[in-house]
Formats: structure tokens, C-alpha cells, sequence
């Protein structure tokens, strides 16, 4: 009865109204707190993707006899994209590319991971000598630069990188939502258990999307050495494979197991996880990049590297899960990393031993199949600073494809022909011969 009576009265009321408005305050900076929780890109230390592409063609430019920039585009199904690759070549004019130990590295494949880029605009400085390395001699690097041909794709998923700027920060997917390292043929399509559509989706088909299609013209054209996948979200370096749980067989898993213990026993103060991604992620990926490189276009060290993660972040913290949040964290990232890459520039030719050419590998399994080559046509290829080497040899493959067909169909010309003849001219003295 006190109660009611306590309740009813003015000073009740207004008690109310303060226990309901604390409660206001409360959820309302709660809200805040939780929003707040999610860490913002650091605009100080990460470039926003224009910038990046930006200070990449001014280094190009700023560097014609060692850089050349391009521009390659492509479309599906109303969707576009556009894969800038950086081509270092030292000496260019003067030798023929062919000689050269071919290596291809792609960064930024996937969205959110922007400490990838960032360590491909730290590479080519260190490349151009606007920047260098502690503790690297720069005529020995010299030297170990002259046998190189190295073709840099500094960020594969332009589109998708877009809508992680936009504030969707654990965005992986490309401009329409297919996970770029699952949109390649080896095991395509696949689900595990725990599939994932929002973080895995493979597309509609292999090279279903206009970044996968460009990036498997890239390799295939280029024909690489070592191809590296860069990426983010934990420290590791993968071989092949990623979707079954074992390494291939021969010796160049055993050259692929070796560098890498050296790069980790170096760069990664043996703190990086080794072996086949499929083995050591804890997951098995289906259609993967590196995958496909090493069994179909036959590149004989094929590596995933996975360059920083923070294990303590919350699974929606994704900028600070995949990258540096910190000046110092950033810093000591790109320095190990970029030396880990001019370790395996040093070392990589050694590993595959002297006799590396690749050009001694019959062209059999190298033949653009059809499908292929006039898919070729989809691709738009625009030259930036100049790049006549390569138009010249992108030229050449056309007309080997060309005479190819023309000789597969002369051949099948002078069956028809030969088979007609016999039928005609061989046929009656057999016949007679048997009336004898
Ligand atoms: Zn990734």
C-alpha cells in the first residue's frame, strides 16, 4: 500500500523518468562504445587504393629503363575490371627477355587485406632505388637483378577494394561477389561443410570473373618461374596444394620446401606456418590461384604467402585482423617482407639450379586451346609507358596460333585428299589382282 502510494506520488514520477533516462544514456553510449570498437582504416599510414595506383605510375614514370606500366581490362556480363601490372626488367633495351628468370607477384587479390599493396609500392621502391634495404649490397643486388624479369600485379581486386574504402572493411569478394581465390579451374566449386558464400563464393563458373581471366592470360603469356600470392590474415608461407590436405610429389617440392624454410628461418624468425596450404590453414580451398599455377601452367615454385595477422582481433575488426594498425607494426611488416622477396630474388634461381629455362619445356602442353584464345579478344590491352617488347611477342603468339591452325587443317586437307585418291586410283588393281 506505502508503495503504491510512493509510486504515485510526483517524486515517484520524476525518479522514473531519471531511471529511464540513465537508462537512455546508457544503451545510448553503449551503442557508440560498439561502434567505436570497430577499428577505421588509418588513413595515415594506408594509401586509398587512386593514390596507391597514382604513386605506382609516377615511379614508372620516373623510371622508363627499369619500369613499364599497364593496363589490362576486361568484361563479363556487365561487369568490368581493370588489372594494373608492373613489368621491372633491368637493362631492358640491351637483352633479350627470354633468358631471364621469370617471377610474377600478385597483391590485394582480396579486398581488405591493404597491407598487401602497400608492400608492392615498398618493393618497387626498393627496386627503383628510391628506397633501399639495411644490410643489402647494392652491387650484389645489382648482379642478382640482372638475371630477373619481374611482373608485379600491386592490387588484382581494384573493385573490391573500392567497397572496403567505402566503409565495408571485411569485404573480400570482388565488385560483384565472387571470391577471386576460388574462381580458378583446379577442384572448382567445391564446398566444404563450412562453406561460406559470403567469404567463398566461387562464381558461376571458372573464370567466370574479368580479374581471374586476366590474371590466368598474365601467367600464361609470361610463363613464370615463381609465382607468389600475396595476402593477409596470418603469418604463413603455402606451396601447393590448397585443396587436398598433401604437397606434391618431386623435386620441385622439395626446391619449394627448402626456400621456404630459408625465407622463414630468415624474415619470419621461424614464427610462419609451412607446408601445403590444404595442411596447414586448417581448411581446404577449391579453385584456387596457386593451385592452378602449378598444375596447369606448370610454374615450378608456386607460393601463398600470408604476410600479417592479428589472432587477438575480433573476427568483425577486419582492418585491424588483416592489417598493421600501428606505425611501427606497419613499418617492421613491409621492412621483413620486402627482404623476404629480395631473398627469394637472390635465392630462387639457385633453388631451380642453372639449367631453370623453362624454354626447353616441349610447347605441347603450352598450346592456347581455342576457347582460350579467342576469349583472348575480350581482353583489352592498352600500353601506358612504353611497351613494345611485349605487343611484339603478344603479336608473335597470335600468329604461332594462327599457323598452328593453319597446319592442323592442311594436314586434315591432305588426309581427305590422300584417301580419296587411293579409293579411286589403288582400288581397281587390288580388285583385279584377286580375280587372278
Ligand atoms: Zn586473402
Amino acid at each position: 500500500m506505502a508503495h503504491l502510494l510512493l509510486l504515485s506520488s510526483p517524486l515517484s514520477i520524476s525518479l522514473c523518468f531519471f531511471a529511464w533516462l540513465q537508462g537512455f544514456v546508457v544503451v545510448h553510449g553503449n551503442t557508440n562504445l560498439t561502434h567505436s570498437s570497430f577499428t577505421p582504416i588509418n588513413r595515415n599510414l594506408y594509401h586509398s587504393s587512386g593514390d596507391l595506383m597514382e604513386e605506382i605510375k609516377a615511379l614508372v614514370f620516373r623510371h622508363p629503363d627499369r619500369l613499364t606500366f599497364d593496363t589490362i581490362k576486361s568484361r563479363n556480363k556487365g561487369y568490368s575490371a581493370e588489372i594494373a601490372v608492373v613489368t621491372y626488367c633491368r637493362r631492358r633495351q640491351e637483352t633479350d627477355d627470354r633468358p631471364k628468370f621469370r617471377i610474377l607477384l600478385s597483391f590485394g587479390q582480396h579486398g581488405r587485406e591493404l597491407i598487401t599493396s602497400e608492400l608492392a609500392l615498398r618493393i618497387l621502391s626498393i627496386l627503383s632505388k628510391e628506397q633501399f634495404l639495411p644490410n643489402l649490397d647494392p652491387a650484389s643486388l645489382d648482379h642478382t637483378l640482372d638475371k630477373l624479369l619481374i611482373k608485379m600485379v600491386p592490387m588484382e581486386n581494384i573493385n573490391g577494394r573500392r567497397i572496403v574504402e567505402a566503409g565495408d572493411l571485411c569485404e573480400r569478394r570482388n565488385g560483384r561477389g565472387v571470391d577471386l581465390n576460388r574462381n580458378w579451374s583446379v577442384d572448382w566449386g567445391k564446398k566444404e561443410k563450412d562453406y561460406d558464400p559470403y567469404e567463398e563464393n566461387p562464381g558461376t563458373a571458372p573464370f567466370s570473373e574479368p580479374e581471374t581471366q586476366i590474371m590466368r592470360k598474365v601467367a600464361m603469356s609470361f610463363d613464370p618461374h615463381i609465382w607468389v600470392n600475396i595476402h593477409s590474415g596470418m603469418e604463413a608461407l603455402f606451396m601447393p596444394y590448397d585443396h587436398k590436405n598433401t604437397t606434391p610429389d618431386g623435386v620441385s617440392s622439395h626446391q619449394m620446401k627448402s626456400l621456404l624454410e630459408e625465407l622463414n628461418h630468415l624474415h619470419c624468425q621461424r614464427r610462419c606456418m609451412i607446408g601445403s596450404g590444404g595442411g596447414s590453414v586448417g581448411y581446404l580451398a577449391h579453385g584456387t590461384a596457386t593451385d592452378y599455377m602449378f598444375d596447369i601452367v606448370r610454374v615450378p615454385m608456386a607460393f601463398t604467402f600470408e604476410i600479417y595477422g592479428d589472432g587477438a582481433a575480433s573476427s568483425r575488426d577486419c582492418f585491424k585482423m588483416f592489417n598493421p594498425t600501428d606505425f611501427g607494426t606497419f613499418n617492421r611488416v613491409l621492412n621483413e617482407w620486402s627482404a623476404a622477396f629480395f631473398t627469394i630474388f637472390k635465392l630462387g634461381p639457385n633453388q631451380l639450379g642453372e639449367n631453370y629455362s623453362k624454354t626447353s619445356v616441349p610447347t605441347l602442353d603450352k598450346w592456347v586451346s581455342i576457347d582460350e584464345y579467342l576469349d583472348g579478344y575480350l581482353v583489352e590491352r592498352s600500353s601506358r609507358y612504353g611497351k613494345k617488347m611485349e605487343v611484339l611477342e603478344l603479336g608473335m603468339q597470335e600468329i604461332r596460333t594462327y599457323f598452328r591452325l593453319f597446319l592442323l587443317s592442311s594436314v586434315l586437307l591432305l588426309f581427305m585428299f590422300c584417301s580419296r585418291i587411293s579409293k579411286g586410283k589403288c582400288a581397281r588393281p587390288i580388285v583385279s589382282a584377286i580375280a587372278l
